[in-house]
């Protein structure tokens, strides 16, 4: 069996820089720190976190007075911000950078007078986090359909965002469908979409045409390992989502000659091991690596976790401080 690997795949920036703020924040305050709602959407990252001490809450109300609290990398309301002021809680926020810059698109349309319309997913938890970082009244689309019963007059001074997981594909049918129906509609430039998303959907398109099967490893609650899924499927290639080797089916293999394999942006690179290990317990594997794009995005952490780790004094790498804020524009490589 001919094994193809998706390139780019797995952890973006965003991921590796969460999980690097639990790790710092357990060395610098010592276990237990708590996160509110899992960090990353990864069953194995959350485990091994949760191993090493970090505590993890769906609401703030189950964190004592006080204690550490980490915001995970979707993102969270005004509200949740507030809250922990006000129970005094020491918070760390590890939203991503990209995410935040949607929040202040947000904030500014509505500043400027604007109906501000967000493109997303309902119940995401990155969606309930933009909804209530920007005042007044945000409006969720989730498709064309929905744009067609927006209760507003076509006058209406509109703008929209978009939650980071969709990519340009994803949303270009909505967004021309709010270019149909209001004469007075901004939005952000494309290219200030989350550069992960677009590239890891770029690359399973590309993927998709020279494999026979798709296993995208992700968890269920991914909405951007989902999406691959989705998009494996819709290019005629039957894909599967799973956690890791444990859940791949020999079934979906059977007689197959050429595997393709991603990962979501929040599934860490060892889970693409285990399931060719799995792979490889039913025959001979060999595993090459698609041509892609190349990233080297790194966002730079809170300030007050920004002291080098020891692993990464010992590794000699680029610190934090040094590490440029990349723009996620040239980021993509
Ligand atoms: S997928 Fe994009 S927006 Fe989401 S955490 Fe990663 S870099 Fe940030």
């Amino acid at each position: 069996m001919q094994v193809i690997l998706a390139q780019p795949r797995g952890f973006c920036a965003g991921v590796v820089r969460a999980i690097e703020i639990v790790d710092r924040a357990l060395v610098k305050h010592g276990a237990p720190v708590f996160v509110r709602h899992e960090i990353v959407h990864n069953k194995h990252v959350v485990e091994a976190l949760r191993h090493k001490g970090a505590r993890f809450v769906e609401e703030l109300d189950e964190v004592p007075t006080g204690a550490v609290t980490i915001f995970s990398a979707h993102g969270v309301s005004r509200d949740v911000e507030s809250d922990a002021k006000t129970r005094q809680l020491h918070s760390i926020d590890a939203t991503c950078p990209l995410v935040i810059k949607v929040h202040t698109q947000g904030r500014q349309y509505a500043a400027s007078g604007r109906t501000v319309i967000l493109i997303g997913h309902a119940g995401h938890p990155e969606v309930e986090g933009t909804m209530g970082q920007i005042p007044g009244k945000v409006i969720l689309v989730q498709s064309e359909a929905e744009v067609a019963l927006l209760d507003l007059p076509t006058d209406t001074p509109v703008a929209y965002v978009t939650q980071t997981t969709l990519s340009v594909d994803d949303t270009r049918n909505i967004i021309a469908a709010l270019s149909g129906r209001f004469a007075n509609l901004v939005g952000p430039d494309t290219r200030d979409i989350c550069y992960a998303t677009q590239n890891r959907q770029s690359a399973v398109r590309e993927l998709s045409k020279r494999v026979e099967v798709i296993l995208v490893i992700g968890a269920t609650n991914s909405s951007n390992s989902n999406r691959l899924r989705e998009i494996g499927t819709e290019s005629g290639v039957p894909s599967y989502l799973i956690a890791d080797g444990s859940e791949l089916n020999p079934e979906w293999v059977r007689g197959v000659e050429v595997v393709g394999i991603t990962a979501g942006a929040s599934a860490p690179e060892e889970m693409v091991k285990d399931v060719i290990a799995t792979l490889r317990q039913l025959g001979p594997v060999d595993v090459s690596v698609m041509d892609g794009r190349e990233e080297h995005a790194e966002f730079r952490l809170p300030a007050e976790l920004a002291d080098p780790s020891p692993r990464k004094r010992a590794a000699g790498t680029a610190t934090a401080e040094t590490a440029p804020q990349p723009d996620p524009q040239t980021a993509a490589g």
